[in-house]
């Protein structure tokens, strides 16, 4: 039998570091909410390969798509020549997305080219040049989408100079001091002392930040952040490749504020597992760039298409959206039941949407003062009990859960007693 250790020996002599890993596992197969690795062990999925598995691992609806798919073309490239799923998965995702009158849908492959792709669109359709984001916010690992990503170490500090013309405000976060007012305040300051509002193309936002820790853009901030836009001429750009796709309960997190964004960026469980992106944008705005301006070679791949229809598909068929709240509700009330629990790990601020949920790890009960070390050692525990959990956070101590929403009730009560197992003090 090939074991785990034996695989990443390899890995370490074959793959540069520069690459993590959340564990040490190598998966063999996996079903919906549940993986096997090499040895056979068998691990409850709460990671969902990062929120890309919202429809679960390998559905079969998704895989029959892919299938046949597979027998037609693999790969013609859009800009070659053309196929009809591309053009019914932009179809479809025009129709769903709460964008305000008519609108277009790009195709790509990864969130950061998403992310890259909403800033050219944006400089092309307001012809100016400065991009704001939020602290914490996590964009991508490109050169501009990592300029955006509002954390320095480990994502920007080895990679400089950044992009030129890119800006921070604070997010949010009331548990750290920071409210709305505050991050309204400094992008006031911003307007005075850096940039001018008519020199800004775009704000991008994620309306529950994924990296950052699972933080929920107030609406308030929304509502005063597409104001803003209205005034100045702004984009606003929802960037949904983590919160996208029901894991909120709502198909994009933005339609819980009832704010129009003039564009949103998606990747993720958009395709169930396989590599696609898009941007989703009022119509004028996307047509301003020219032909040849925009694309990439594998961007918006027929296979991908097929299966962005067929979780589009499953999500109606399932109900998946309201199965993201039950299975939401159902995680919230265990995690309430659990914090201030006398012999388990302190935990506070537990928070989310729908099925985007994560609480921290802290070092006294009712107090915020984050303990990474035991964020880490959750996780690494519920690894060793046959549950797969992530950390996220500015801080690295919160615990976020991102459960495929076709998980069933009894999956995820199994992944819960494992998550509270792996809380104990001195298990
Ligand atoms: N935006 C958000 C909100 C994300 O969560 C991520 C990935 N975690 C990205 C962009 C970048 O996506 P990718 O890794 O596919 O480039």
């Amino acid at each position: 039998m090939t074991t785990n250790a034996e695989l990443f020996e390899r890995r370490r002599a074959a793959v540069p570091n520069g690459v993590s890993h959340a564990t040490n596992v190598f998966a063999a197969r996996a079903e919906n909410a549940e993986v096997w690795d090499v040895e056979g062990r068998r691990y409850i999925d709460f990671a969902g390969g990062i929120g890309v598995l919202n429809v679960g691992h390998r559905h079969p609806t998704v895989v029959a798509a892919v299938k046949d798919q597979l027998e037609r073309s693999m790969h013609t490239c859009w800009q070659v020549l053309l196929y009809e799923p591309y053009v019914a998965l932009a179809e479809r995702l025009n129709k769903i997305a709460p964008i305000a009158g008519p609108a277009k849908t790009i195709l790509l492959s990864t969130g950061a080219e998403a992310c890259e792709n909403a800033v050219k669109i944006a400089r092309a359709a307001t012809k100016r040049s400065a991009i704001l984001a939020f602290s914490g916010a996590f964009h991508g690992r490109t050169m501009m989408a990592m300029a955006l990503t509002g954390k320095v170490a480990p994502y920007k500090q080895a990679f400089g100079p950044m992009p030129a013309e890119v800006f921070h405000v604070p997010f949010p976060v009331e548990h750290y001091g920071v409210s709305v007012k505050d991050s309204l305040r400094a992008l006031d300051t911003l307007f005075k002392s850096d940039v001018a509002p008519t020199s800004v193309a775009a704000i991008l936002i994620e309306p529950v930040q994924g990296e950052g820790g699972f933080h929920v853009a107030p609406t308030e901030l929304l509502q005063a952040l597409r104001k803003l836009c209205d005034t100045h001429g702004i984009m606003l750009v929802a960037d949904e490749v983590q919160s996208g796709f029901g894991r909120t309960g709502k198909m994009f997190a933005i339609e819980h504020s009832g704010v129009k964004p003039d564009m949103i960026t998606i990747a993720k469980s958009l395709a169930g597992g396989l590599p696609l992106a898009g941007v989703v944008g009022r119509a004028e705005i996307m047509d301003a760039v020219g032909p040849g301006g925009l694309g990439g070679t594998y961007a918006g791949n027929p296979l991908a298409c097929a299966a962005g229809l067929a979780v589009l598909d499953v999500f109606e068929r399932e109900k998946l959206l309201e199965r993201s709240v039950a299975i939401g509700a159902l995680i919230q009330s265990r995690l309430e039941t659990l914090k201030g629990g006398a012999d388990l790990l302190p935990i506070n601020a537990i928070r989310g949407r729908g099925c985007m949920i994560a609480f921290d790890l802290v070092r006294q009960a009712g107090e915020h003062e984050p303990d990474a070390d035991a964020a880490k050692r959750v996780t690494t525990r519920a690894l060793q009990q046959g549950l797969v959990l992530l950390t996220c956070g500015v801080y690295a101590n919160t615990v976020r859960i991102l459960v495929p929403l076709t998980a069933s009730d009894a999956i995820v009560k199994e992944g819960l007693d494992i998550m509270e197992r792996a809380l104990m003090r001195n298990d």
